[in-house]
Protein backbone atom coordinates (compact mmCIF):
# COMPACT_ATOMS: atom_id res chain seq x y z
CA UNK A 1 0.00 0.00 0.00
CA UNK A 2 0.96 3.80 -0.68
CA UNK A 3 2.48 5.17 2.31
CA UNK A 4 0.73 8.64 1.47
CA UNK A 5 -2.95 6.90 1.94
CA UNK A 6 -2.35 6.44 5.12
CA UNK A 7 -4.42 9.98 6.00
CA UNK A 8 -7.28 11.60 3.71
CA UNK A 9 -9.79 14.22 3.91
CA UNK A 10 -12.37 11.88 3.13
CA UNK A 11 -12.96 7.75 3.10
CA UNK A 12 -16.25 6.53 0.95
CA UNK A 13 -17.44 3.52 0.70
CA UNK A 14 -20.22 2.67 -1.68
CA UNK A 15 -21.03 -0.89 -2.85
CA UNK A 16 -19.67 -0.76 -6.00
CA UNK A 17 -17.62 1.42 -8.17
CA UNK A 18 -17.13 2.24 -11.98
CA UNK A 19 -13.67 3.98 -12.63
CA UNK A 20 -14.10 3.84 -16.10
CA UNK A 21 -10.56 3.15 -16.70
CA UNK A 22 -10.32 -0.03 -17.19
CA UNK A 23 -13.34 -0.20 -19.44
CA UNK A 24 -15.88 -1.76 -18.70
CA UNK A 25 -14.89 -2.96 -14.89
CA UNK A 26 -17.19 -3.00 -11.81
CA UNK A 27 -15.12 -2.86 -8.55
CA UNK A 28 -17.16 -4.75 -5.90
CA UNK A 29 -15.98 -3.96 -1.62
CA UNK A 30 -13.94 -0.88 -2.77
CA UNK A 31 -13.37 2.02 -1.41
CA UNK A 32 -12.07 5.67 -2.51
CA UNK A 33 -9.80 7.99 -0.06
CA UNK A 34 -9.88 11.69 -1.68
CA UNK A 35 -6.97 14.25 -0.25
CA UNK A 36 -7.33 18.09 -1.23
CA UNK A 37 -8.43 18.02 -4.56
CA UNK A 38 -6.69 14.54 -5.51
CA UNK A 39 -7.81 10.50 -5.90
CA UNK A 40 -5.32 9.40 -3.06
CA UNK A 41 -6.08 5.94 -2.67
CA UNK A 42 -8.43 3.10 -4.70
CA UNK A 43 -8.57 0.11 -3.08
CA UNK A 44 -10.15 -3.00 -1.75
CA UNK A 45 -12.30 -1.97 1.22
CA UNK A 46 -10.45 -4.55 3.77
CA UNK A 47 -7.04 -2.23 3.17
CA UNK A 48 -9.33 0.99 3.01
CA UNK A 49 -9.98 0.62 7.01
CA UNK A 50 -6.53 1.48 7.95
CA UNK A 51 -6.92 4.76 6.83
CA UNK A 52 -7.41 7.55 9.12
CA UNK A 53 -9.73 9.63 7.50
CA UNK A 54 -10.97 12.82 8.87
CA UNK A 55 -14.90 12.43 7.27
CA UNK A 56 -16.04 8.51 6.63
CA UNK A 57 -19.09 8.03 3.99
CA UNK A 58 -20.94 4.89 3.96
CA UNK A 59 -23.27 4.65 0.63
CA UNK A 60 -24.47 1.39 0.72
CA UNK A 61 -26.97 0.71 -2.21
CA UNK A 62 -24.66 3.22 -4.55
CA UNK A 63 -22.10 2.68 -6.98
CA UNK A 64 -19.40 5.90 -7.34
CA UNK A 65 -18.12 6.79 -11.00
CA UNK A 66 -16.63 10.13 -12.71
CA UNK A 67 -18.66 12.79 -12.87
CA UNK A 68 -20.55 12.95 -16.27
CA UNK A 69 -18.56 15.24 -19.00
CA UNK A 70 -21.42 17.16 -21.15
CA UNK A 71 -19.05 17.92 -24.04
CA UNK A 72 -21.53 20.65 -25.75
CA UNK A 73 -23.85 23.13 -24.57
CA UNK A 74 -25.10 26.88 -24.72
CA UNK A 75 -25.86 26.81 -20.44
CA UNK A 76 -27.28 29.81 -20.70
CA UNK A 77 -30.09 29.08 -23.04
CA UNK A 78 -31.74 26.90 -20.24
CA UNK A 79 -34.14 30.48 -19.55
CA UNK A 80 -35.36 29.39 -23.59
CA UNK A 81 -36.54 25.85 -22.61
CA UNK A 82 -39.23 25.26 -24.22
CA UNK A 83 -39.95 28.43 -25.59
CA UNK A 84 -39.75 27.24 -29.50
CA UNK A 85 -40.35 23.53 -29.91
CA UNK A 86 -41.17 21.14 -33.10
CA UNK A 87 -38.98 23.22 -35.66
CA UNK A 88 -36.32 22.72 -38.03
CA UNK A 89 -32.84 23.89 -36.96
CA UNK A 90 -33.15 27.01 -39.24
CA UNK A 91 -36.28 28.38 -39.18
CA UNK A 92 -36.04 27.50 -35.51
CA UNK A 93 -33.27 29.22 -35.33
CA UNK A 94 -33.68 32.34 -37.39
CA UNK A 95 -37.69 32.90 -36.37
CA UNK A 96 -37.48 31.60 -32.74
CA UNK A 97 -34.14 31.35 -31.09
CA UNK A 98 -31.92 34.32 -32.94
CA UNK A 99 -34.75 37.08 -32.27
CA UNK A 100 -35.42 35.81 -28.63
CA UNK A 101 -31.75 36.36 -27.80
CA UNK A 102 -31.65 39.51 -29.49
CA UNK A 103 -34.33 41.12 -27.39
CA UNK A 104 -33.37 39.28 -24.15
CA UNK A 105 -29.40 37.90 -23.71
CA UNK A 106 -27.54 40.13 -21.26
CA UNK A 107 -24.89 39.47 -18.46
CA UNK A 108 -27.78 39.11 -16.19
CA UNK A 109 -29.73 37.02 -18.13
CA UNK A 110 -26.31 34.59 -18.83
CA UNK A 111 -25.74 34.65 -15.19
CA UNK A 112 -29.25 33.46 -14.43
CA UNK A 113 -29.06 30.73 -16.75
CA UNK A 114 -26.16 29.38 -16.43
CA UNK A 115 -26.96 29.03 -12.73
CA UNK A 116 -30.40 27.14 -13.89
CA UNK A 117 -28.03 25.10 -16.44
CA UNK A 118 -25.78 24.02 -13.66
CA UNK A 119 -27.97 23.17 -11.14
CA UNK A 120 -29.88 21.26 -13.53
CA UNK A 121 -26.47 19.44 -14.67
CA UNK A 122 -25.55 18.93 -11.09
CA UNK A 123 -28.51 16.92 -10.44
CA UNK A 124 -28.58 14.91 -13.13
CA UNK A 125 -24.93 13.71 -13.11
CA UNK A 126 -22.78 15.98 -14.75
CA UNK A 127 -19.52 17.62 -13.10
CA UNK A 128 -17.66 19.20 -16.38
CA UNK A 129 -19.84 21.19 -18.98
CA UNK A 130 -18.62 22.71 -22.15
CA UNK A 131 -20.20 26.36 -23.07
CA UNK A 132 -20.39 28.56 -26.32
CA UNK A 133 -22.33 31.25 -25.67
CA UNK A 134 -22.35 34.82 -25.08
CA UNK A 135 -20.83 37.06 -22.04
CA UNK A 136 -18.66 34.04 -21.57
CA UNK A 137 -16.94 35.98 -18.68
CA UNK A 138 -20.14 36.25 -16.42
CA UNK A 139 -20.17 32.20 -17.94
CA UNK A 140 -16.92 31.71 -16.30
CA UNK A 141 -17.80 33.81 -12.92
CA UNK A 142 -20.99 31.52 -12.25
CA UNK A 143 -19.04 28.24 -12.66
CA UNK A 144 -16.62 29.59 -10.60
CA UNK A 145 -18.85 30.42 -7.93
CA UNK A 146 -20.98 27.28 -7.76
CA UNK A 147 -17.89 24.94 -7.89
CA UNK A 148 -18.51 23.82 -11.46
CA UNK A 149 -15.83 22.35 -13.80
CA UNK A 150 -16.37 23.89 -17.86
CA UNK A 151 -14.73 24.45 -20.29
CA UNK A 152 -15.38 27.90 -22.49
CA UNK A 153 -15.04 28.03 -25.75
CA UNK A 154 -16.50 31.92 -26.29
CA UNK A 155 -18.19 32.85 -29.52
CA UNK A 156 -17.09 33.99 -33.01
CA UNK A 157 -19.21 35.37 -35.54
CA UNK A 158 -18.99 37.41 -38.59
CA UNK A 159 -22.02 39.82 -37.48
CA UNK A 160 -22.29 41.63 -34.50
CA UNK A 161 -24.65 40.23 -31.50
CA UNK A 162 -25.34 41.40 -27.98
CA UNK A 163 -21.50 40.74 -27.35
CA UNK A 164 -19.23 42.13 -30.12
CA UNK A 165 -19.33 43.42 -32.97
CA UNK A 166 -16.66 41.77 -35.36
CA UNK A 167 -14.59 38.55 -35.17
CA UNK A 168 -11.73 40.66 -33.99
CA UNK A 169 -13.69 42.13 -30.92
CA UNK A 170 -15.19 38.19 -30.22
CA UNK A 171 -11.67 37.24 -30.32
CA UNK A 172 -9.96 39.99 -28.44
CA UNK A 173 -13.20 39.59 -25.97
CA UNK A 174 -12.48 36.17 -25.61
CA UNK A 175 -8.37 36.28 -25.17
CA UNK A 176 -8.84 38.62 -22.44
CA UNK A 177 -11.04 36.12 -20.78
CA UNK A 178 -8.38 33.51 -20.88
CA UNK A 179 -6.12 35.59 -18.95
CA UNK A 180 -8.22 36.36 -16.73
CA UNK A 181 -8.74 33.05 -15.83
CA UNK A 182 -5.90 31.42 -16.58
CA UNK A 183 -4.61 30.77 -12.53
CA UNK A 184 -8.50 28.99 -12.25
CA UNK A 185 -8.86 25.73 -11.28
CA UNK A 186 -11.80 25.12 -12.28
CA UNK A 187 -12.30 27.04 -15.91
CA UNK A 188 -10.17 26.47 -19.27
CA UNK A 189 -10.72 28.64 -22.18
CA UNK A 190 -10.69 28.26 -26.07
CA UNK A 191 -11.81 29.49 -29.82
CA UNK A 192 -16.02 28.84 -30.48
CA UNK A 193 -16.20 29.88 -34.08
CA UNK A 194 -19.98 29.14 -34.44
CA UNK A 195 -19.71 27.25 -37.35
CA UNK A 196 -18.38 27.27 -41.57
CA UNK A 197 -22.14 28.94 -42.45
CA UNK A 198 -21.30 31.93 -39.32
CA UNK A 199 -17.76 32.62 -39.78
CA UNK A 200 -16.24 33.56 -43.15
CA UNK A 201 -12.66 31.43 -44.25
CA UNK A 202 -10.25 34.54 -43.26
CA UNK A 203 -12.11 34.52 -39.59
CA UNK A 204 -11.64 30.90 -39.77
CA UNK A 205 -7.62 31.10 -40.59
CA UNK A 206 -7.28 33.60 -37.41
CA UNK A 207 -8.80 30.97 -35.04
CA UNK A 208 -6.52 28.50 -36.61
CA UNK A 209 -3.46 30.21 -35.98
CA UNK A 210 -4.16 31.75 -32.62
CA UNK A 211 -5.17 28.31 -31.53
CA UNK A 212 -1.78 26.87 -32.87
CA UNK A 213 0.12 29.49 -31.36
CA UNK A 214 -1.59 29.18 -27.99
CA UNK A 215 -2.61 25.38 -27.74
CA UNK A 216 -5.88 25.37 -27.06
CA UNK A 217 -9.12 24.51 -28.00
CA UNK A 218 -11.41 25.13 -31.37
CA UNK A 219 -14.82 24.03 -30.63
CA UNK A 220 -17.11 24.35 -33.49
CA UNK A 221 -20.48 23.06 -34.82
CA UNK A 222 -20.13 20.91 -37.83
CA UNK A 223 -21.62 18.95 -40.49
CA UNK A 224 -25.04 19.62 -38.24
CA UNK A 225 -27.75 18.89 -40.56
CA UNK A 226 -28.00 17.09 -44.72
CA UNK A 227 -29.16 21.03 -45.43
CA UNK A 228 -25.78 22.58 -44.24
CA UNK A 229 -23.26 20.42 -45.97
CA UNK A 230 -25.37 20.57 -49.60
CA UNK A 231 -25.53 24.23 -49.46
CA UNK A 232 -21.79 23.96 -48.68
CA UNK A 233 -21.06 21.90 -51.65
CA UNK A 234 -23.26 23.78 -54.12
CA UNK A 235 -21.94 27.26 -53.00
CA UNK A 236 -18.30 26.68 -51.86
CA UNK A 237 -17.55 23.26 -54.10
CA UNK A 238 -16.39 21.73 -50.89
CA UNK A 239 -17.90 20.09 -48.06
CA UNK A 240 -17.79 21.73 -44.59
CA UNK A 241 -15.09 19.60 -43.18
CA UNK A 242 -13.24 19.41 -46.23
CA UNK A 243 -12.97 23.36 -46.05
CA UNK A 244 -11.80 23.04 -42.56
CA UNK A 245 -8.80 21.20 -43.11
CA UNK A 246 -8.08 23.39 -46.27
CA UNK A 247 -8.20 26.28 -43.72
CA UNK A 248 -5.81 24.13 -41.14
CA UNK A 249 -8.67 24.17 -38.81
CA UNK A 250 -9.08 20.28 -38.25
CA UNK A 251 -6.32 18.66 -35.75
CA UNK A 252 -6.31 16.82 -32.15
CA UNK A 253 -7.16 20.11 -30.18
CA UNK A 254 -10.55 20.35 -32.28
CA UNK A 255 -13.69 19.31 -30.83
CA UNK A 256 -16.45 18.89 -34.28
CA UNK A 257 -19.96 19.22 -33.11
CA UNK A 258 -23.01 17.03 -34.10
CA UNK A 259 -21.31 15.51 -36.90
CA UNK A 260 -24.42 13.84 -39.09
CA UNK A 261 -23.78 13.21 -43.06
CA UNK A 262 -20.46 11.75 -43.29
CA UNK A 263 -19.21 10.04 -45.82
CA UNK A 264 -16.15 7.08 -45.42
CA UNK A 265 -13.46 9.86 -47.30
CA UNK A 266 -15.06 12.28 -44.19
CA UNK A 267 -14.41 9.45 -41.25
CA UNK A 268 -10.87 8.98 -42.65
CA UNK A 269 -10.33 12.82 -43.32
CA UNK A 270 -11.25 13.35 -39.45
CA UNK A 271 -9.10 9.96 -38.31
CA UNK A 272 -6.39 11.10 -39.73
CA UNK A 273 -6.61 14.89 -38.45
CA UNK A 274 -7.34 13.41 -34.68
CA UNK A 275 -10.17 15.69 -34.45
CA UNK A 276 -12.68 14.86 -31.91
CA UNK A 277 -16.47 14.46 -32.23
CA UNK A 278 -19.12 15.78 -29.70
CA UNK A 279 -22.16 13.47 -30.51
CA UNK A 280 -25.39 15.49 -29.17
CA UNK A 281 -28.29 12.34 -30.14
CA UNK A 282 -31.60 14.03 -28.29
CA UNK A 283 -30.58 17.63 -29.77
CA UNK A 284 -30.13 15.68 -33.55
CA UNK A 285 -33.16 13.88 -33.43
CA UNK A 286 -35.56 16.82 -32.14
CA UNK A 287 -34.03 18.69 -34.93
CA UNK A 288 -34.47 16.13 -37.24
CA UNK A 289 -30.96 17.18 -38.32
CA UNK A 290 -29.34 13.41 -38.69
CA UNK A 291 -27.33 10.76 -37.54
CA UNK A 292 -23.87 10.70 -36.36
CA UNK A 293 -22.62 7.70 -37.51
CA UNK A 294 -21.05 6.56 -33.93
CA UNK A 295 -19.88 3.10 -34.45
CA UNK A 296 -17.97 3.85 -37.85
CA UNK A 297 -16.08 6.80 -36.09
CA UNK A 298 -15.25 4.65 -32.73
CA UNK A 299 -14.26 1.67 -34.98
CA UNK A 300 -11.79 4.32 -36.90
CA UNK A 301 -10.11 5.30 -34.11
CA UNK A 302 -11.64 8.49 -33.61
CA UNK A 303 -13.14 10.04 -29.83
CA UNK A 304 -16.68 10.57 -29.69
CA UNK A 305 -18.06 12.30 -27.03
CA UNK A 306 -20.89 13.05 -25.69
CA UNK A 307 -23.22 16.71 -25.62
CA UNK A 308 -26.53 17.99 -24.93
CA UNK A 309 -26.65 20.74 -26.81
CA UNK A 310 -28.60 23.37 -25.36
CA UNK A 311 -32.18 22.96 -23.36
CA UNK A 312 -33.78 24.95 -25.93
CA UNK A 313 -33.16 22.01 -28.65
CA UNK A 314 -33.40 18.81 -26.17
CA UNK A 315 -34.82 20.44 -23.77
CA UNK A 316 -32.67 19.08 -20.74
CA UNK A 317 -29.34 18.85 -19.77
CA UNK A 318 -29.52 15.33 -18.45
CA UNK A 319 -26.56 13.07 -20.21
CA UNK A 320 -28.22 10.36 -18.72
CA UNK A 321 -30.55 10.54 -21.49
CA UNK A 322 -28.19 11.05 -23.49
CA UNK A 323 -26.09 7.93 -22.69
CA UNK A 324 -29.23 6.43 -23.56
CA UNK A 325 -30.28 7.45 -26.67
CA UNK A 326 -26.45 7.09 -27.95
CA UNK A 327 -26.95 3.63 -27.61
CA UNK A 328 -30.27 3.12 -28.88
CA UNK A 329 -30.31 5.31 -31.90
CA UNK A 330 -26.74 3.53 -32.86
CA UNK A 331 -28.49 -0.10 -32.92
CA UNK A 332 -31.29 1.43 -34.43
CA UNK A 333 -29.20 3.22 -37.17
CA UNK A 334 -27.43 0.31 -38.12
CA UNK A 335 -29.35 -2.51 -37.46
CA UNK A 336 -27.84 -4.18 -34.92
CA UNK A 337 -28.50 -4.65 -31.21
CA UNK A 338 -24.95 -5.33 -30.36
CA UNK A 339 -23.47 -1.66 -31.81
CA UNK A 340 -22.54 1.69 -28.85
CA UNK A 341 -22.75 -1.49 -25.54
CA UNK A 342 -24.06 0.33 -22.45
CA UNK A 343 -20.45 0.50 -21.23
CA UNK A 344 -19.49 2.41 -24.18
CA UNK A 345 -22.02 4.72 -24.00
CA UNK A 346 -20.69 5.47 -20.28
CA UNK A 347 -16.77 5.66 -21.64
CA UNK A 348 -18.60 8.82 -24.23
CA UNK A 349 -19.95 10.39 -21.44
CA UNK A 350 -17.07 10.58 -19.03
CA UNK A 351 -13.45 9.93 -20.41
CA UNK A 352 -14.22 10.46 -23.84
CA UNK A 353 -15.36 13.42 -22.79
CA UNK A 354 -12.24 14.24 -20.61
CA UNK A 355 -9.82 13.45 -23.93
CA UNK A 356 -12.10 15.79 -26.16
CA UNK A 357 -11.55 18.55 -23.74
CA UNK A 358 -7.95 17.68 -23.20
CA UNK A 359 -8.46 17.49 -19.66
CA UNK A 360 -8.24 13.28 -19.69
CA UNK A 361 -4.69 13.70 -17.70
CA UNK A 362 -7.11 15.05 -14.99
CA UNK A 363 -10.60 13.92 -15.00
CA UNK A 364 -12.76 11.30 -16.87
CA UNK A 365 -12.00 8.01 -14.27
CA UNK A 366 -11.50 7.48 -11.16
CA UNK A 367 -8.21 6.44 -10.95
CA UNK A 368 -5.33 7.40 -8.05
CA UNK A 369 -3.57 10.81 -8.75
CA UNK A 370 -7.08 12.38 -10.61
CA UNK A 371 -8.70 15.24 -9.69
CA UNK A 372 -11.57 13.89 -7.30
CA UNK A 373 -14.76 14.51 -9.83
CA UNK A 374 -16.98 11.94 -9.12
CA UNK A 375 -20.97 11.01 -8.66
CA UNK A 376 -22.39 8.71 -6.20
CA UNK A 377 -25.73 6.94 -7.82
CA UNK A 378 -28.45 5.31 -5.51
CA UNK A 379 -29.30 2.03 -7.33
CA UNK A 380 -31.43 1.13 -4.47
CA UNK A 381 -34.81 2.27 -5.42
CA UNK A 382 -37.72 0.39 -7.29
CA UNK A 383 -36.50 1.86 -10.69
CA UNK A 384 -33.00 0.07 -10.93
CA UNK A 385 -34.12 -2.64 -9.14
CA UNK A 386 -32.92 -5.80 -8.95
CA UNK A 387 -29.63 -5.02 -9.81
CA UNK A 388 -27.58 -7.69 -12.19
CA UNK A 389 -25.06 -5.01 -13.70
CA UNK A 390 -24.27 -1.62 -12.63
CA UNK A 391 -23.49 -0.27 -15.62
CA UNK A 392 -26.33 -1.62 -17.44
CA UNK A 393 -28.57 0.33 -14.82
CA UNK A 394 -26.77 3.94 -15.34
CA UNK A 395 -27.15 3.81 -18.83
CA UNK A 396 -30.51 1.57 -20.01
CA UNK A 397 -32.47 2.46 -16.20
CA UNK A 398 -30.89 5.66 -14.45
CA UNK A 399 -33.04 8.98 -15.14
CA UNK A 400 -30.24 11.07 -13.32
CA UNK A 401 -32.72 11.54 -10.44
CA UNK A 402 -30.51 8.43 -8.50
CA UNK A 403 -27.35 10.79 -8.71
CA UNK A 404 -27.53 11.65 -4.79
CA UNK A 405 -24.19 13.36 -4.05
CA UNK A 406 -20.99 14.63 -6.26
CA UNK A 407 -17.85 16.05 -5.80
CA UNK A 408 -15.49 18.22 -8.08
CA UNK A 409 -11.87 18.86 -7.15
CA UNK A 410 -12.80 16.85 -3.82
CA UNK A 411 -15.05 19.59 -2.86
CA UNK A 412 -19.08 18.22 -2.40
CA UNK A 413 -20.78 20.27 -4.80
CA UNK A 414 -23.98 18.38 -4.04
CA UNK A 415 -25.70 16.47 -1.16
CA UNK A 416 -28.52 14.28 -1.21
CA UNK A 417 -29.79 15.93 -4.03
CA UNK A 418 -29.10 19.69 -3.08
CA UNK A 419 -26.12 21.25 -4.55
CA UNK A 420 -23.91 23.05 -1.56
CA UNK A 421 -23.59 26.26 -3.31
CA UNK A 422 -26.51 27.04 -5.50
CA UNK A 423 -29.96 28.11 -3.12
CA UNK A 424 -32.68 26.61 -5.36
CA UNK A 425 -35.87 28.45 -3.77
CA UNK A 426 -34.00 31.93 -5.14
CA UNK A 427 -33.32 30.70 -8.74
CA UNK A 428 -36.34 29.12 -9.20
CA UNK A 429 -37.72 32.84 -7.96
CA UNK A 430 -35.40 34.45 -10.65
CA UNK A 431 -35.88 31.64 -13.65
CA UNK A 432 -39.78 32.32 -13.55
CA UNK A 433 -38.94 36.49 -13.54
CA UNK A 434 -37.24 35.57 -16.40
CA UNK A 435 -40.06 33.73 -18.15
CA UNK A 436 -42.49 36.96 -17.67
CA UNK A 437 -40.32 38.88 -18.99
CA UNK A 438 -39.28 36.99 -22.27
CA UNK A 439 -43.66 36.12 -22.78
CA UNK A 440 -44.25 40.01 -22.40
CA UNK A 441 -41.43 40.94 -25.00
CA UNK A 442 -42.45 37.91 -27.23
CA UNK A 443 -40.51 38.50 -30.72
CA UNK A 444 -41.90 35.33 -32.17
CA UNK A 445 -44.13 35.65 -35.96
CA UNK A 446 -47.79 35.44 -34.87
ZN1 LIG B 1 -24.88 23.78 -30.27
Amino acid sequence: MNPHTHTADTLIHPDYIVPVVPHGVVLENHSIAITGDRITALLPRAEANSINATRVLDLPGHVLLPGLINSHGHAAMSLLRGYADDQALMPWLEQHIWPAEAANVSAEFVRDGVELAIAEMLRSGTTTFSDMYFFPDVCAETAQRTGMRCQITFPIFDFPTVWARDADEYISKGLALRDDVKHSELVTVGFGPHATYTVSEPNLVKVATLAAELDVAIHIHLHETRGEVLLAAEQNGERPLDSLYRLGLLGPRTQCVHMTELTDQDIALLAATGAHAVHCPQSNMKLASGTCPVGRLLDSGINVALGTDSAASNNDLNLFGEMQCAALLAKLHTGDAAALPAATALAMATINGAKALGLDDQIGSLETGKLADMIAVDLEQPETQPLYNPISQLVYACNGSQVSHSWIGGVQVMKQRQPTHIDLNALAARTRAWRDRINKQDSRPA
